[in-house]
């Protein structure tokens, strides 16, 4: 298969966003920019469309697809229920980075809900995103556009280095905005629980909702805990090499960080280092880049899917990485790359 890819870096472009709507209707797969990540989306009430999603990933069939929307009305077909948090929520952040889960109806084929009698929605912040939905026919499934187990593509030369030649068309809208996936909240069962850490949260969902709770699974060090959200389960975002977190006070980690990968090179291994610009000029083994400046945390978000390919890239063997304890997204950030290390944190 040919892969299209239609340039709307400058902001949507009609006749594009006309033919990627009908590839859509007609069952295809289109990548398309989000403020989060690239979606790869396909029409959410078509069950062979969406089944196409799971082949183009390699995706496990049991992990559900978000139903994008791009008008508030369109809800009401695809959930049975809208509990009123959920009018709440979409009034503070929608269109927006989050993600809610509700009971399904009847229109939303199992294939997009991986088996379940939920389904997750979603409003992207995108013009694009909103525009190519709606010419889609409403309802766009879409997970992020990357390879199960890769980390997801933030451009979308991202998207074709995994993609090219899988599915039908790649809008090209720049780089994503925040880098980080949507926050998922679920709110079937009484007390909204967070499924998934994003750039919204708990304390951003408190103000709204009174009260929330977070997935037991997402802050224990039990891994036998079944998260709620399928996804999470999985180890996502892998880099090829070995990923190791150093945490702790500053002028240690760097210390510690210096140490292993001079001991690493020694060995004759190939060393990544993650820092940021503020601790640059302190690493001075193996490929030294920066994250992002930790006085702007989302930099850091926005880069560290990127930062992760490109070392996959340099085919290193070992990454050393600080850590990122940031105010509002700290949260989402090192929980995607507590998972990217498998769990292979060093306190100092
Ligand atoms: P992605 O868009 O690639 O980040 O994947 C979608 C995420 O949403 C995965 O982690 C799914 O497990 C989660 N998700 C989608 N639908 C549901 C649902 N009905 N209940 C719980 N989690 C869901
Ligand atoms: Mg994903």
């Amino acid at each position: 298969m040919k892969t299209v890819i239609e340039m709307m870096r400058g902001g949507i472009e009609e006749d594009g966003i006309r033919r990627a709507g009908e590839i859509l209707k007609k069952g295809g797969l289109v990548a398309f920019p989000t403020e989060t990540v690239y979606g790869l989306g396909a029409n959410a009430l078509d069950e062979t469309a969406a089944g196409r999603i799971y082949r183009a990933k390699g995706r496990p069939s049991d992990n559900p697809l978000i139903v994008h929307i791009a008008d508030w009305k369109d809800i009401f077909l695809i959930a049975e229920e809208i509990p009123e948090q959920a009018e709440k929520l979409a009034d503070a952040f929608w269109p927006g980075p989050l993600t809610m889960i509700l009971k399904k109806s009847d229109a939303v084929p199992l294939t997009t809900t991986g088996g379940l009698s939920t389904v997750a929605v979603r409003m992207p912040d995108h013009d694009i995103a909103r525009a190519l939905i709606r010419a889609g026919g409403g309802y766009v499934a879409a997970p992020s556009a990357n390879t199960s187990g890769r980390p997801s593509p933030t451009t979308a030369q991202h998207v074709a280095d995994d993609m090219d030649g899988v599915i039908d068309m790649i809008i090209d809208g720049g780089p994503a905005g925040i880098g980080l996936e949507s926050t998922i909240v679920d709110l079937t069962e009484g007390t909204p629980v967070i499924l998934r850490p994003g750039y919204i949260n708990e304390e951003m969902l408190g103000r709204v909702l009174g009260r929330i709770e977070t997935d037991r699974a997402l802050i224990s060090d039990d891994d036998t805990i079944r998260p709620k959200a399928p996804g999470m389960k999985y180890r996502h975002y892998a880099p090829k090499a070995q990923l190791f977190i150093v945490e702790g006070e500053e002028e240690r980690v760097r210390k510690k960080i210096n140490e292993m990968a001079g001991q690493h090179a020694l060995r004759g291994g190939k060393v990544g280092v993650i820092g940021t610009d503020e601790s640059l000029g302190y690493y001075h083994e193996g490929i030294v880049k920066s994250i992002g400046s930790r006085l702007d945390e989302i930099s850091i978000a926005q880069h560290l899917y990127g930062i992760l390919r490109e070392f996959d890239e340099l085919d290193v063997s070992v990454i050393y990485s600080e850590s990122f304890e940031t105010p509002q997204m700290g949260q989402a950030i090192m929980n995607r790359l507590i998972k990217a290390a498998g769990h292979q944190i060093i306190y100092v």
